[in-house]
């Protein structure tokens, strides 16, 4: 008997049907003997469609309200999986992510988890009942209710199989696992059975929808055993965990995109000490992530700095450059959101040389522009226009080879 943390996305408790098929997986689950708490994200396009009837009122709803709206989602999942569970004669009961502990700090729309509480799910699993919590939310200490940004529904999973201890955290999706590159774009993508937490964490971070960045930094660091696996089928799928020798003999495991990034270019300011201080400090203050950073040295004393946000984040990006640009006295301030970033991820690079040069030449062969690029030990990733990118994460997955009939299985 083991105690299981399983994750249901959105789209695979997206109307009643499968809403009664994940109903069952979870039922035999239990019925086999096995504790379960069951995390849950709003059905299908919930979380989009109240974003835009917000948006429809105005273009900057206030966040803590925003919260207020978008955790209506996640309730709906969780209730009417409870509804459906029951409807099958096996017990169980829903709870908001407030009413089972999740504590988090203020910031509302990106609000980081300090503490969960266990009790009241510990509770009801010894009553014998599973017990389903919406994902995606918490509350900060003065009772408002707060959400974990987008796709925050794997971080809650995570944080209750941590404080829960427990044996799995499966996360079920409409694919398989976790592809060498995306199936839609690549036709001879291949699913990966195991992954390292840093390749994951690098994928995660790069842009691959299967798993949500901060979820799988929260797993690594509590060494939750997370399995990627599909719904609507009982195949394995993708183990992520601990890196293991075998992992280090494969270069490349998988090749990435981004298409939520845009990128702001502040062009000729002045090339002294404290100049990307004050402005990368101003957008820190804001709450803004900021992913890839280039500077380039210019003439007579200037440079161009550029940066890519996330792309819904741009106006708001914008707005705090110009309020630097009072300081900073720029030449100019441009800003594209048709790019993308195309990475590729594998642990094998701390032990094998010529990636890079790997990489540009598959982009080089495809006449592909490099807008952009930026490296850590086990990952380059590139900015290019976002036209080429199904063009771009092809290439480099032929040229390494990560295909299905390709010789780059793990060993
Ligand atoms: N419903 C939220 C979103 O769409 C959270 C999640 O799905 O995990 O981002
Ligand atoms: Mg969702």
């Amino acid at each position: 008997m083991a105690l299981i943390v399983q994750k249901f996305g959105g789209s695979s408790v997206a109307d009643a049907s499968k809403m009664l098929q994940v109903a069952r997986r979870v039922a035999k689950n239990r019925k086999e003997g096995n504790d379960v708490v069951v995390v849950v994200s709003a059905p299908g396009d919930t979380t989009d469609d109240l974003i835009a009837m917000a948006k429809e009122i105005t273009d900057e709803p206030d966040d803590r309200e925003m919260d207020v709206l978008l955790a209506t989602g996640e309730q709906q999942a969780s209730a009417l999986l409870a509804i459906a569970l029951k409807s099958l004669d096996c017990d169980a009961i829903s709870f908001t992510g407030p009413q089972v502990g999740i504590v988090t700090d203020d910031v509302h729309t990106k609000a980081r988890i300090v503490k969960v509480g266990d009790s009241k799910i510990r509770g009801a699993l010894k009553l014998g009942k599973v017990v389903i919590v919406a994902g995606f939310q918490g509350v900060n200490k003065d009772q408002e209710i707060t959400t974990l940004g987008r796709g925050g529904s794997d971080l809650t999973a995570v944080a209750i199989a941590a404080a829960l201890h427990a044996d799995v955290c499966e996360f079920y999706k409409d694919v398989d696992g976790v592809f060498t590159a995306n199936p839609n774009i690549v036709k001879n993508a291949r699913k990966l059975d195991a992954i390292s937490y840093d390749e994951m964490l690098e994928m995660a971070s790069a842009g691959a929808q299967v798993l949500n960045a901060r979820s799988v930094e929260f797993a690594k660091n509590f060494g939750i055993k997370i399995h990627v696996r599909p719904t609507f089928n009982e195949k394995e799928g993708t183990i992520v965990m601990q890196e293991t020798r075998a992992m280090e003999k494969v270069v490349i495991s998988g090749v990435t995109y981004n298409k939520d990034e845009a990128k702001v270019t502040v062009r000729g300011v002045p090339d002294r000490p404290g100049v990307a201080s004050i402005l990368f400090s101003k957008l820190a203050n804001a709450g803004l992530n900021v992913d890839m950073i280039i500077q380039n040295i210019g003439e007579k004393g200037h440079s161009d700095v550029s940066f890519t946000v996330n792309r819904g984040e741009l106006k708001k990006t914008m707005k705090v450059v110009t309020d630097a640009a009072k300081t900073l006295k720029p030449a100019g301030v441009i800003s594209d959101e048709n790019i993308a970033k195309v990475s590729v991820v594998g642990v094998g690079m701390k032990s094998h040389s010529g990636v890079a040069a790997r990489m540009f030449q598959a982009l080089a062969e495809k006449g592909v522009n490099i807008l952009m690029i930026s490296t850590s030990e086990i990952k380059i990733s590139v900015v290019i226009n976002e036209k080429d990118v199904a063009k771009a994460v092809t290439a480099i997955h032929d040229k390494f080879k990560l295909g299905k009939k390709a010789a780059n299985e793990r060993g």
